[in-house]
This record gives structure tokens, sequence and C-alpha cells, in this order.
């Protein structure tokens, strides 16, 4: 995979102080597996915000191909932030492209990059590539020796996620590196005062062939 712009690696960033989003206006996901509950009983705040309209699009993504059993991906957009010494990403959009994929694979269109780009370029925001999403169409959600792979060759930093949804099982989980190790990461989603609280039974699948 060629590497991001590096405006969007976010070397240079100062990671502002900033009140992570209010607790009435997150929400761990509706899709979270059973063994990543304990987690999200646990105190402290959440490695990583997904914005209800960034949420939508990976679900719907995943959703698309969900018929012919094809994994999805893309990138995470948003931006890092820290409180109280707790380091957090929230994230606000995502881009992807034309891909190339099968029920156990994925990987960008060498065509797509150029249109992937034009679309990060696009971006209202300097966003910061926070990390990752993709799909394991039946399989659940975890990371791959090639999704560990990915992590550590692009999404390194600690605020770096591997967003994993599983659109058949209805699962969706987030994990990042630990020193290497993979770890869960909790996140929630969250909404802003201009959204209605989050509803994620209400996204259907839907056709985006032509
Ligand atoms: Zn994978």
């Amino acid at each position: 995979m060629r590497r991001p712009p590096v405006i969007l690696e976010g070397k240079d960033m100062e990671i502002e102080e900033m009140q992570p989003p209010a607790p009435e206006r997150t929400l761990p996901h509706k899709w979270l597996p059973n063994d990543a509950k304990p987690l999200y009983s646990e105190p402290g705040g959440a490695g990583m915000y997904l914005f209800k309209s960034a949420e939508e699009k990976v679900r719907n993504h995943a959703l698309s191909r969900v018929e012919e059993g094809l994994e999805v991906m893309g990138f995470l957009l948003g931006e890092v932030f820290t409180h109280d010494g707790h380091e957090y990403t929230v994230v606000r959009d995502v881009a992807t492209t034309g891909l190339e994929s099968t029920s156990v694979s994925v990987r960008f269109d060498p065509d797509g990059f150029e249109a992937l780009f034009a679309s990060l370029e696009c971006a209202r925001f300097r966003y910061v590539l926070v990390g990752w999403y993709h799909s394991h169409p039946g399989h659940g959600c975890f990371l791959s020796s090639t999704d560990i792979a990915t992590q550590k060759g692009m999404f390194a930093r600690p605020y770096h996620t591997a967003l994993v949804v599983d659109p058949v099982r209805r699962e969706m989980d987030a994990f990042c590196l630990v020193d290497g190790e993979v770890r869960r990461r909790k996140f929630l989603v969250y909404w802003d005062e201009y959204q209605n609280p989050y509803y994620g039974e209400s996204v259907r699948s839907r056709k985006m062939r032509a």
C-alpha cells in the first residue's frame, strides 16, 4: 500500500487539550461483540469517538457488499486530542475508493489512489489519518496476521485505530497496538446537537451497484 499524503499523517501535529464528547452524546456501539462488553463497564474514557455519520458510512459500506460476501475498507479521518493525560481521537469522516476485494481480503485498487487522495484533499478540515476500517463478512471482529502487519506498517501510532465490522454477524469492534501488541480499544458513537440520538438499528442494507 502506498503511503498516505504527508499532510494527513499528523507528524508535527500539536495535540490539543480538549474535553471529550459529553456522556449524554455518546453510546457504545449496538453491534459490540459480547466479549468486548466488559471493557465498557470499566471506568475511563474511550480511545476513539466515532461520529454518528462516519459510523453510518462504515456500516453502509460493509452492508453494500454483504450479499456478495466481499470485504470493504477505508480510512478513518479526524482529530487527536488529549484530556487529563489521556489521548483519544474523534473520527469525523471516512474515505475510500475502488477496492480489489474477496471474502477474506481487501486492498485499494491501484487505479483508485488518485480518486482517494483527491477525496482526502477535499476534506473540509485538515484531518489526520487516525486509522482505518475494514469488514470481515461472517468471520467476526479480530485482526488477522495481514491486518496486524498493516497496522504495524501504517498505523503504529498510539492513537491509530483499526475498526473492524462484520455485517453478517452484525458486530463491530476496534483495536490498536500497545507496545506492538494488539489490544481492544474502547470506542463510542457520538452525535452533536444537530443530529438525532443514535439509532443503530435503523440503517438498512443498500444496493450500491448500478
Ligand atoms: Zn481483516
